[in-house]
This record gives C-alpha cells, structure tokens and sequence, in this order.
C-alpha cells in the first residue's frame, strides 16, 4: 500500500531533501508546501521545510513522522517561493540551505512569526508634566522632541531625528516618563520633498509610468541626487497601495537611507541588516509578509524579503561588490532583485554613479533603459577638480606628498573636512628586516602579516593569527625591524602628529566593530573642520556635506592586479571617492597619489570619467570571451593536504566530461595556495553559452557529494564569481 510522504529540506548541506511521514491522523494536502515543520534527525530534531510530496511504499522503507506542523499557512508563498527555488537551481545550492539563507534566525529556528502591530513612543502624563524641569541632555533632548509632537512617534522616525534615541528612552523609561502605544500610520508627519530637476524628473516618470516588470539603470554621478529619485519612485508606489525594497550594500548606509526616506514618506520605513538584533530582523520580515510593512530598506539578505503586494525594487550603488554573498550560497543580490522584479511583475531600479560592466552591457544592448542624471543635483555644487600627484623620487612624509599636506591644512582652515582613503587597515601592511629582508609570514597562510597597534603586534587578516611582534629577526638576528608601507592607522599617526589640534576619525572594520560603528563615526566631526582617514567603508555612497578635499594614498596596486575586473574597480573606486567630495555649495577636490601617472587607465578616468574608462574595458571583455561575455564556474576545495583538494576536483572534473560548451581549467591551487592551515585549490567552469554551463552543473553536482574524495574537503560552488581567491 502507498503512503502519502513529506519531502522536508533541513537546513544542512544535504543535497536532496528527506522524506517523512506526516503526523500521526494527519491530512496532507498542498497547503503544507512551504510550511516550516520540526523532525527528527538522528537523535535530535531538526527544522525544516516541506518540499514536496511523494509516495512510499511502507514495507520498503522505514520512515519517521514529522513531530510538528509549524506554520499554519506557507510561511514562504507564491512568488517567494518560486524565487527561493531558483535561486536553488541557478545557484546548485539544496534547498534547505537556501531557505535557511533567505529566513532571519529566529524563523529559521522554528519560532512564530513574531507580532507585527505599529508602535511608537510617547511622554507618559508623568512625563508630560515633569520633562521641562529635566536637565539639558539626550533625555531632555527627547522628551522635548516627543512633546512636540501630537501623537506618538514610530521609532524609524526617532531613529531619523534623534541621536541615540534609544539610551535616552530607556533612562526616561525608568523613570515613568515614556509610554509605547499603538500608531496611527496614515498621518506621519512628511518633510516636504525637494523640487526634482528636469533629469530627476524625467527618471521618477519613466520608472512611475511602468505596468510590469522592467529594468532601469540609474546612471547618475555621484551627488546626482539618486536618493530623491528613489524618494519619489518609493512615494508613487505607496500611493498606488504596493509594497517597495530598496538594497543599499552597507549596514552602514542603512541608517543614513532609512532616515531620509523615513522622513519623506509617511509609513514606516522597515530596516534589515547584520547589525540588527534576531528579533528586529524577524521583525521587519514578518511585517512585509503580513502586509502591515510597506517599505524596506536592507542589506544583501533583504532580498529575500517577502513582498505580497509588490510595487518596485531597487538596488543603490548596484556595483558594489558586497551585494555577492561569498560564502553559503554564493547568491548575488541584484541579480536576484531582477529575477524577482520579473516574476512579481514590477519595476527594477539599479543605481550607480559607477554601473558594473554587466549592467552596462545590458544598457548597451536595450535590456535594460538607462536613465542619465549627468549633474549634480545641488544648485551650486560642481564636479570636484581632480589632481594627479606624480611620487616618483619625492620624499614623502608618512606615505603624504608635500603638497598634499599642505592642501590638507589650507581645507582644515577653512574649515571643512578632508578624506584621506587607504584601502589597507592596521599600522603597516610588512614588517621587513632591514639587514636581511625577511618580512613577518604568517605560519598558517600564504600571506605576509600586518602590523597593528602602532607597531606592537603582528596579525593575520585571512586566519586571524595575532601575536606580539618579535624583538629581532628570527633570521639574522638582526633587531632592524621596521614596519613597511601604510596602514589607515600609521596615517592617522602621520596626520595627527602634523595638525596636533585636528580632529580625526579612523574609519576601517578596526573602528567600527561596533553596532552602529560606521555611523557614529561618521557623526563624530559633525559640520567641523577634520580628517576621516579610512578604507573603502569611506568610499561608498555617503553624504558628507562639509567635505571638500579627497586623497588617495596610493591607486598603485590597483593598476597592476592580476584580475581581470581590476580597471573596472579602480575606476569605480576612484569616481566612488571623488564623489565624496564637494557634494555641497563648496567646490570639491581630489588629489591622486601615484608612481605611474602616465597609465592609460587614469588618462581615460581623468578626461571623460568612468564611462570613458568602461567602455574600452568591456570592448577588452568581449574581445577576450572574459565575463558577462562567458559565463563562469569556480568550484574551490580545501584539505589539510593539497592532495586531497586536487584529487576531489580531478574527479569533480572526469564527472563533467562529455558535456558540451565547457571548458575546464584546472586543479590549480588558488591565489592564495594555503590559508589558515589548509591547502586550498580550484577548478574553473567556463562557458560561452549559459544553459551549458547549468546543464552540465544541474547533473554533475549531486554526485558530487557522494564522491569518496569529498570526505576530505571542504568544497564550494561559486556560480558567477566575482572573485578568484
Ligand atoms: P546621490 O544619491 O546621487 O549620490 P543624493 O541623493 O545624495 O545623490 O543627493 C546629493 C545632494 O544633492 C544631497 O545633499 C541632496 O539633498 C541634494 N539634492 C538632491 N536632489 C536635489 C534637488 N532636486 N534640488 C536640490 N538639491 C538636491
Ligand atoms: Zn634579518
Ligand atoms: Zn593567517
């Protein structure tokens, strides 16, 4: 006889899903596709979700029932559904791993979704009568704004307005001066909007007046004023009844977007990011699912944000390299944005100053619309002037040209603010002995270690091995060691040690591990005179009014990398960084430090900007069959020993054999051949012709994980890698 069975995916690296019974008296039907349910594995339970349905002959098979039904109705429905598995195809990632990918923890943990009523903050009537005798101060500072305000306030907008709002309620909590209650949400106070120029105006109408699915490329320069054009896209969909996401590609800029379009829009702007805590995220997903959210704003993994009553996506600074996630599932967010966009049948803005080569490609070809804001939104603001700063033969200070210090002090005077960008952390990228020109390795890697803490320690940033730096040179003996080259934090020594009385801010991961660390940095020189000294944190999308001089230590090792995609990162970095500067009424500048002035590169950047640059590096592309031009595979594998990586990709590669349209390169050892201990190597899949590449892959994969070479590596799939390493 034949049992109805449960096809349940667990949240594991299992390739297929696995059968079981369902409850004991229990009906199936299709009502449980998508459903979360909890199952015994082994001597545990494991969460999962049901897949699918099928049939068992009970003598045959000795199968477990489903201990509970979580999910009433399909936790993941309809488009999401259908989006997840994709992405599960596309991606030849099992479904389990994708859904516990696309869920926040707690869900994925089995928990209900969480309560999703509208709350907001407001004085209490203690807290009425008593605030005015409060002493000045943050607490003070909120009470007053909440007072003059004629109902309670959603935290999205306390979040927008008022500096760390949240110490500040939970001492006037204490006291019984603060009460949560439920919100109204049609009457939210808008800021009125800004007065759209005629490119702004001409880019909200074509994306407003789209019916269906259709991909736009906002091609904007950096203060083109992008973020109102999403501003008023967002609005038109809100007015319409519809749902809208917008992904912007740093915790960081969360806070920044979510606080502009909080202001502007009446509803409340929902966040997702890392640095929320579990409830939050669960939080805001459950609201878009149920409807009651109506707008979110998130990091990569909002893409998997529910959106039943979809209405636009968009993608800010659509290039950025963060929207790939580089380990799980290798998905990459835009590109499910425009999957997604399809199937739900809405309009798809990706925005950048500094369009990725594939997007262009698709703006070439017709694809995809462009839409041009070729100016500077800001009445006065004008591109800022870019000066090359040839460093062959100078002496330098600190790794800083003259000249550039000089500048830096003329722009503190004035008093405005100063960006210096290195894209290395820590003190000193070596540490070198100046008798025999050994330089620090670290044991497990093959990579030199950097020097941090003004010089003190040593450590690794692939395994993060640390120790305190050693006396003399285990070579010679010698105890000439010197740190080598510049780290944000030598800069910051150098700077600080020149303007003794300026202020400040380091901006790297060292300095902003915190929650809410890039923010608040960004906050500590408010509209006074300083000097950010960061990493490429700094380069992205931030609006830094009182900013007027941009340096760059070195563009050097951008010009001479072995990847093929590093002209089209140097040039969006240095438009990125450029872009920083002079956003406002005062000109801006940019000083570029460099040994090689004359690199074609730079002439291209410097005389017609970032599309002068891309346009010749896709026609290399094309000319070379590299990416979006082929498409590509990398599957990497790590052992304790090298063999054993090779011997898994050898056989990973005989399986793939007689299939047509692949080309197969490798074993190889990976850029960077060993890392935390473990030997790492890999195997590059390339295709002129997509469908190739996945029908080769849709076979060979699952026997993958049956190989007796696996037992032995750790292996990935990368499916359109961005990067070799
Ligand atoms: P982008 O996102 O393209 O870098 P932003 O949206 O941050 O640009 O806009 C840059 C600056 O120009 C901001 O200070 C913004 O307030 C201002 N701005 C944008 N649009 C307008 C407009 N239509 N009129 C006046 N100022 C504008
Ligand atoms: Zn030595
Ligand atoms: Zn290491």
């Amino acid at each position: 006889m034949a049992f109805t069975t449960l096809q349940v995916a667990l949240a594991r690296p299992l390739p297929r899903p696995y059968d079981y019974l369902p409850p004991e008296g229990a009906l199936v039907d299709g009502g449980w596709l998508g459903c979360r349910v909890r199952v015994p594995l082994g001597r545990e339970t494991s969460i999962g979700v049901v897949c699918g349905l099928g049939q068992a002959e009970v003598d045959t098979q000795r199968l477990r029932r489903v201990e509970a039904r979580l999910d009433a109705t399909p936790l993941l429905p309809g488009e999401l559904w259908d989006t997840l598995q994709f992405a599960s195809r596309y991606y030849h990632a099992p479904f389990g791993e994708v859904w516990a990918t696309a869920l926040p923890g707690p869900l994925r943990e089995g928990k209900p979704l969480p309560e999703t009523g509208a709350f907001g903050w407001a004085l209490s009537a203690a807290g009425r009568e008593a605030w005015e005798r409060l002493r000045p101060g943050r607490p003070r500072a909120l009470a007053e704004h909440l007072a003059s305000a004629a109902q309670a306030l959603p935290e999205a907008l306390l979040e927008a307005d008022v500096p760390r709002w949240r110490e500040a309620a939970r001492n006037l909590r204490e006291r019984g001066f603060l009460e949560r209650q439920t919100l109204d949400f049609d009457v939210l106070p808008v800021r009125p909007s800004l007065a759209l120029n005629n490119d702004q105006s001409a880019a909200v109408t074509a994306i407003t007046a789209q019916v269906g699915f259709a991909p736009f490329l906002l091609d904007g320069v950096t203060g083109s004023g992008k973020t109102e054009v999403y501003l008023e896209a967002v609005r038109h969909c809100l007015a319409r009844g519809k749902q809208a996401l917008l992904l912007v590609p740093e915790i960081g800029l969360t806070a920044q977007t979510v606080a502009r379009l909080q202001r502007g829009l009446p509803v409340e702007v929902h966040a997702l990011h890392s640095g929320l805590a579990d409830g939050e995220r669960a939080h805001g997903w459950a609201a878009m699912a149920r409807g009651d959210g109506r707008v979110m704003v998130g990091t990569r993994s909002a893409i998997f944000s529910p959106l039943p009553e979809a209405g636009l996506i968009v993608v800010d600074e659509e290039h950025d390299a963060s929207y790939k996630q580089q380990d799980g599932i290798r998905y990459h967010a835009r590109d499910l944005a425009l999957v997604r966009g399809r199937a739900l049948g809405v309009p798809v803005v990706l925005g950048s100053a500094t369009p990725a080569l594939e997007s262009q490609r698709h703006a070439i070809s017709g694809r995809m619309t462009r839409l041009a804001l070729p100016r500077r939104a800001h009445a006065e603001a004008r591109p800022p002037k870019v000066r090359v700063v040839d460093v062959r033969k100078r002496k330098l200070e600190g790794g800083l040209a003259h000249e550039l210090l000089e500048a830096i002090e003329s722009t503190l005077a004035r008093g405005e603010q100063v960006l210096v960008f290195r894209n290395r952390r820590g003190y000193a990228p070596v540490l070198l002995c100046h008798d025999c020109g050994w330089s620090a390795p670290c044991k497990r890697c093959d990579a030199p270690l950097t020097v941090h803490a003004g010089g003190r320690r040593l450590i690794c940033h692939h395994c993060g091995y640390s120790a305190p730096k050693p006396l003399a040179c285990p070579d010679c003996g010698s105890l000439a060691l010197q740190p080598q080259g510049q780290g944000t934090e030598r800069i910051e020594e150098t700077l600080q040690a020149r303007f003794p009385d300026a202020r400040i801010v380091r901006v790297d991961r060292d300095t902003t591990a915190v929650k809410d660390g890039l923010a608040k940095r960004l906050a500590e020189l408010g509209d006074g005179p300083g000097i950010y000294v960061g990493t490429q944190m700094l380069a992205k999308g931030h609006d830094l009014p009182r900013l007027t001089l941009s340096a760059i230590v070195s563009i050097d090792e951008g010009l001479f990398s072995a990847d093929f995609r590093a002209g089209e990162r140097l040039g969006q970095l240095l438009v990125q960084v450029a872009g920083r500067s002079g956003r406002a009424e005062r000109a801006g500048e940019v000083w570029l430090q460099t040994h090689h002035p004359e690199h074609p590169w730079l002439a291209l950047l410097l005389s017609g900007g970032y599309a002068a640059l891309s346009a010749p590096l896709l026609a290399e592309r094309e000319a070379a069959q590299l990416p979006p031009y082929a498409h590509w595979a990398l599957l990497r594998a790590e052992a304790k020993d090298a063999s054993a990586a090779d011997a898994f990709l050898a056989a990973a590669r005989d399986s793939l054999t007689g299939h047509g349209g692949l080309h197969c390169s490798g074993p190889v050892p990976a850029p960077m051949p060993r890392r935390a201990g473990r030997a790492r190597a890999q195997l590059l899949l390339q295709a002129t012709e997509r469908p190739a590449l996945h029908a080769a892959l849709s076979t060979c994969v699952e026997g993958w994980y049956a190989l007796p070479e696996a037992r032995r590596v750790r292996w990935s799939l990368d499916v359109d890698p961005i990067d070799l390493y």
